[in-house]
């Protein structure tokens, strides 16, 4: 069954606030067999809300919208959908209940505004919010059912997964949606297309396939859709299976897995340590890795070495190096990396140093120039990208470059 998300708020227009409530919304609400047909975002303006409930109405069967249902003078959700379907606002006794045993406990006297909330149209009914004080609004009216809940995102997520889901999951239980996501690394989206062209062609006409390419890695999602969940799963598990011999080399993992925590299960099957020496992504390779659970099984520690006397007094990078060569170096980087490998005394260490910009380049080496190194043992690999002038973009792909080596390195020596 097909279902429309309506965003309210003139801040998601303006790009103040991120629409995450609509994302969040779709991935429970696709978990559960329901399939979002359109998300459509709104100002606080009376007439575009109805302008979309009209719209939402002609094509499916439930809305669910978010937003603008606070008691403040710019909430206007709650009038709005009282007009839209002809209905009195009456003083809800459960509701102001609710009200005031939340802010009792708090010593908040309960104020006009307040108890403005506990005001809900006659023709829904109210879901209880216990995390805040406006009361989601369920209607089932003209054969659709419309709900309303506030925006502020735990209060919404608190909403769904209490009432909200459960009763759609009622109403649709029949059909779900089953995704698997395959993870791919160094390939490029057009040549991967290629590579698995005929597996492709082969997939069972209940699969979908999509491509999502992000800097670096291109995901691979199947999507079934149909009646019995175990089936599904195992029509899916089939073709993974048949796609893992074709581009083997290149999947680093599955679903929620990240290059981080990839690695990490690399390193803790093989009993290996790790740590970073970085420069120019400045502790960002750090983050990646410390962003997975249970990482102190393997991961030491890393040193952001920022300037030449951090690099030779604790790297003992040598000045004569640094000297010669520059800090954005092969030179430089190799020797960070072995430092960082005898400094914490680790099996593999990862090094960078490079120019992030936006100024700092020269003819020689420019913005975006960032060398590399992955050190293990006695064995060293060093290579020079170049990244381009955005410095925000420029530190994620240098950290992702750095760990798709330090990935291959670990692979070639123990897979
Ligand atoms: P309140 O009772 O707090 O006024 P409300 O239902 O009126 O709730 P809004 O005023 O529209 O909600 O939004 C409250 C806050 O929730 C916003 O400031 C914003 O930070 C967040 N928010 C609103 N909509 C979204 C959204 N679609 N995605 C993520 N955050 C949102
Ligand atoms: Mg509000």
């Amino acid at each position: 069954m097909k279902l429309n998300i309506i965003t309210i708020g003139d801040e998601l227009l303006y790009g103040q606030t991120i629409d995450t409530n609509s994302a969040w919304m779709a991935q429970q609400l696709n978990a559960n067999g329901w399939e979002v047909y359109e998300k459509i975002a709104v100002g606080d303006s009376k007439k575009n809300i109805i302008d979309a409930l009209i719209r939402s109405m002609d094509s499916v069967d439930v809305v669910l919208i978010t937003g603008g249902l606070g008691p403040t003078s710019d909430d206007l959700t709650m009038p709005t959908l009282a007009e839209f379907f002809n209905s009195s606002i009456v003083l809800n006794n459960e509701v102001l209940n609710d009200i005031s045993s939340m802010l009792t406990p708090r010593g908040i006297p309960l104020n006009e505004n307040n108890r403005k909330q506990a005001y809900v149209p006659e023709k829904c009914m109210p879901i209880r919010n216990k995390l805040g004080t406006a009361p989601g609004l369920w209607f089932n009216e003209k054969g659709k059912i419309v709900v309303s809940m506030p925006g502020v995102p735990h209060e919404m997520r608190g909403m769904m997964n209490d009432v909200v889901l459960p009763k759609l999951f009622e109403i649709n239980n029949h059909e779900v949606l089953v995704h698997k996501f395959i993870l791919t690394i160094g390939i490029a989206e057009a040549i991967l297309a290629e590579k698995i062209e005929r597996w492709e062609k082969n997939l069972p006409p209940k699969l979908r396939l999509a491509y999502l390419p992000s800097p670096g890695m291109v995901k691979l999602r199947l999507t079934a859709k149909g009646n019995n969940k175990e089936e599904l799963e195992k029509l899916i598990t089939q073709q993974v299976e048949l796609l893992k011999p074709i581009i083997y080399n290149y999947i680093f993992g599955y679903d929620d897995d990240t290059l981080a925590s990839a690695i990490g299960k690399l390193l803790r099957k093989h009993h290996l340590t790790l740590s970073v020496a970085e420069s120019c992504t400045g502790g960002y390779i750090s983050h990646l890795i410390t962003e997975i659970a249970g990482c102190s099984d393997y991961f030491e520690g890393g040193v952001v070495s920022y300037s030449n006397i951090i690099k030779t007094n604790i790297l003992e990078v040598k000045t004569e190096s640094l000297n010669e060569a520059g800090a954005v170096s092969k030179k430089v980087v190799e020797e960070m990396a072995w430092g960082a490998n005898k400094a914490f005394g680790t099996d593999f260490s990862v090094a960078t140093s490079g120019i992030a910009g936006p100024t700092g380049g020269s003819k020689d080496k420019p913005v975006g120039t960032v060398w590399i190194a992955v050190a293990y043992k006695n064995k060293i690999k060093s290579e020079k990208f170049n990244f381009g002038n955005n410095r925000e973009r420029n530190i994620i792909r240098a950290s992702n470059m750095a760990l798709m080596m330090l990935r291959n390195e670990i692979i070639s020596e123990f897979e």
